[in-house]
């Protein structure tokens, strides 16, 4: 479906409604209704509010190495049904994307999908293992110009190998995306240390493993004057640790989960390991922190972490269980819910987080752009109004292991454009 768009009476960032014409993969015009079209192919988008193509900094595609779980085509066209324009595929694959050769193989298959951009992100270290870095530079340089590098799954806990990957990926604008998590402190942590860990009898999970590798790591990015950007962020302690080094002028970046935005570890006296995460739900006051912190910027970006897993690495009992949650095809309703509904966001602030940031911390070029003439055609149409329920079956994920069964939530995406080709349609793969 490519050539040219006339999406007619769409309201850009939840404002007045207008025309906008989609022509040679650009936003060519926007104004009052014409009867001229063109030519074009006509979306009657009466009121459907219009973002910049969403922008995931944050996802699990599994592709090489569990494909039962999910591949780059499936994860992709995920993304694509969710609003997204673009994805960072994570690193921790089998084999790990430390060289250039996975990574280029990963970008490739996002090409041919072509649901949307995949931007592969590069392991800090070889194989994951936290003692020598991975082949950064290639990385950078190969077909798939690497920009984000992380360990994700894995904190990089020793400070001299992370002080090396912060200076090393200076020389090409990169940053190193931690997973903040002390190793230490947290041997086989199973889900919030609190009251409700003790009732629970499951190993807990303390919040200062997080803020201790943060508070480490935006110290060591400020002393080396280099960037970092902070993985899925979920207590109030990490805002306050990230809020003063920004304060402070650090060059630190940080991102939220949706279900961190909306969902809290009393979820966890159900046993049900489809609530099992990494970082692990935390309590009603850290949900109320990071609705803060997103709403007033202090974290940049909500990023999905979805996580997909095979029936039976999930539907097992809790210890046993994989961490993880599928994210991309109900991110946006997930904010809707905690951010908009609440007052806490407006629609251009939603584009800012999911969108413009996000876009900006990858380096991802032609993306996060504005609806303004000129700009790359990377258009979301969300029915604000639709209410959608979770069907796990309906997902185009391989996986089902999704939080939200059976949830009304808000907001339903209705078309998604890639530069100007439309991908979704009336909400289904085009
Ligand atoms: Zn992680």
């Amino acid at each position: 479906m490519t050539g040219t768009w006339l999406l007619r009476g769409v309201r850009p960032l939840g404002g007045d409604p207008t025309d906008v014409l989609l022509r040679d993969g650009r936003i060519a015009e926007t104004g009052s209704r014409r009867n001229d079209t063109s030519g074009a192919q006509v979306l009657d988008g009466d009121g459907l509010v219009a973002l910049p193509g969403l922008v995931d900094l944050h996802t699990h595609l599994r592709e090489p190495g569990r494909e039962d779980a999910e591949t780059v085509a499936s994860g992709s066209l995920a993304a694509a049904l969710g609003g997204y324009t673009a994805v960072h595929a994570m690193a921790n694959t089998d084999p790990v994307a430390d060289t250039a050769g996975v990574v280029e193989q990963v970008w490739r298959l996002g090409r041919e999908a072509g649901h949307v951009d995949v931007r592969p992100v590069g392991a800090v270290t070889a194989g994951l293992g936290g003692q020598r870095l991975a082949e950064l530079g290639a990385m950078a340089e190969s077909a798939a110009a690497v920009r984000v590098f992380s360990d994700d799954g894995r904190c990089v806990s020793d400070a001299v190998v992370m002080r090396r990957a912060l200076e090393y990926v200076k020389a090409f604008d990169g940053v190193i995306a931690q997973h903040a998590q002390e190793p230490r402190l947290t041997e086989d942590a199973q889900m919030n240390e609190g009251v409700l860990s003790g009732v629970l009898g499951l190993r807990g999970w303390p919040a200062v493993a997080e803020e201790a590798i943060i508070a480490r790591d935006v110290l060591l990015a400020a002393h080396v004057g280099s960037r970092l950007h902070v993985c899925h962020v979920s207590t109030a302690g990490s805002v306050d640790i990230l809020r003063w080094a920004k304060a402070k002028g650090c060059d630190v970046t940080a991102e939220v989960t949706p279900h961190h935005l909306l969902l809290t570890d009393e979820l966890a006296a159900t046993y049900d390991p489809v609530y099992k995460v990494n970082p692990p739900l935390r309590t009603a006051e850290d949900v109320e922190a990071l609705r803060a912190a997103l709403a007033d910027g202090t974290i940049d970006a909500v990023a999905t972490d979805h996580a997909p897993h095979p029936v039976e690495d999930k539907e097992t009992e809790w210890a046993a269980a994989a961490f993880g949650m599928l994210g991309l095809e109900t991110a946006l309703p997930v904010v809707i819910a905690a951010m908009v509904e609440t007052g806490l966001l407006d629609w251009s602030g939603v584009a800012d987080r999911m969108s413009t940031r996000p876009a900006r911390i990858g380096r991802v070029a032609g993306q996060g752009r504005g609806l303004e003439p000129g700009a790359p055609a990377n258009v979301t149409l969300v029915d604000a109004a639709a209410r959608i329920t979770v069907d796990p079956t309906g997902l185009a994920s391989l996986s089902s292991n999704t939080p939200y069964v059976g949830r009304a939530l808000p907001g339903r995406v209705v078309a998604t454009f890639l530069r100007g080709r439309a991908t979704v349609l009336d909400g289904k793969q085009a």
